[in-house]
């Protein structure tokens, strides 16, 4: 998704903590991968048992979202931007979303979302191109995430097809139908 607009879509997930993050960060993870994004970056500590959830999500239901451990997060967002990249920092401090969406989307480079977990370090907010607010309240990552990347691609990620799915929902009024491919 994005190509057609020529640009590619990557999450940072800053400062996980396996103890006290795991639910979270795993849910920006598969919130990122079912809403259109192509992968994900995140710091923090390592943490194989939440890389090893979404590895097995995408065997089953397919795709080729891929999540990697960043040791340094000034690096990869510098490295980002050298490569021509741009970074969209979400933050309740930031300018809505509605007046920052248009210009985002009609840019040609790379988008590296930055999520946050507890404290964003200052450099966070000098180092993005854009600081983007999803309601100027206190929420969540994986909604300010899911929220944003809507925004982004325009309902079009509803349409997306996960390649290589071994298994795919059959939408129903009520019950549950899941059928292998
Ligand atoms: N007060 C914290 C801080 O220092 O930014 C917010 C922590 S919040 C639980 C975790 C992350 O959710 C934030 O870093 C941000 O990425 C995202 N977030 C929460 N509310 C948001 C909003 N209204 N707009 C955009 N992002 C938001």
């Amino acid at each position: 998704m994005g190509e057609e607009g020529g640009w590619r879509v990557y999450i940072l997930r800053l400062g996980h903590r396996p103890d006290r993050d795991k639910r979270v960060t795993t849910h920006v993870f598969l919130a990122a991968r079912a809403f259109g994004a192509h992968g994900a970056f995140y710091s923090g500590q390592k943490d194989e048992k939440a890389e090893r959830s979404v590895k097995k999500t995408v065997e089953s239901w397919g795709g080729q979202f891929k999540v990697e451990f960043v040791e340094n997060w000034i690096d990869k967002i510098r490295g980002w931007r050298r490569n021509g990249g741009e970074v969209i920092h979400l933050t309740m401090y930031g300018i809505p979303l509605n007046e920052a969406i248009q210009k985002i989307r009609e840019s040609k480079k790379d988008k590296l979302i930055i999520v946050g977990g507890t404290k964003v370090p200052r450099t966070v907010y000098e180092l993005a191109d854009w600081n983007v607010s999803v309601t100027s309240q206190p929420h969540s990552e994986v909604s300010a995430l899911s929220v944003f990347l809507h925004e982004l691609y325009m309902g079009r990620e509803f349409e997306k097809v996960f390649e290589n799915a071994k298994i795919r929902v059959v939408p129903q009024a009520r019950g549950k139908k899941i059928v292998k491919n």
